[in-house]
């Protein structure tokens, strides 16, 4: 991977990460304590008793997809620290490049492809 390469990926990365963050400050308020922590929002529709059982399910509904936004953003936040090391796009099991293509589709990757399948199995 050359500098212009990794400089677009650093971008993509970068983007990813706001709309990430835009998605979650809609769902949830960010933790002070931590960067990536964000405390899901309780929605208050009112003070009957059936408002409140909408209440419960709205909150277990949006739990999961708050926790997965997350994770998202704390990948993106490793494959960016990666970037500033330069070992961004080696794939941490087997230590290969991983292919460019796979970055461009999932530029947080980890893994090679055939470290993925293998790990899965
Ligand atoms: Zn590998």
């Amino acid at each position: 991977m050359n500098k212009k390469e990794l400089l677009q990926i650093k971008e993509q990365l970068e983007k990813q990460k706001k709309e990430i963050n835009h998605q979650l400050l809609e769902l949830a308020e960010k933790d002070p304590r931590g960067q990536n922590n964000y405390e899901a929002r309780f929605p208050q529709f009112g003070q009957a008793e059936d408002e409140n059982i909408d209440e419960v399910e709205d909150f277990s509904n949006l739990l999961p997809v708050k926790i997965g936004l997350e994770e998202s953003l704390a990948e993106i936040d490793e494959a960016l620290k990666k970037t500033e090391k330069g070992n961004y796009g080696i794939c941490e099991n087997c230590g290969k490049e991983i292919p460019l293509k796979r970055l461009g589709v999932a530029s947080s990757a980890r893994l090679c492809l055939n470290c993925e399948k293998k790990l899965k199995e």
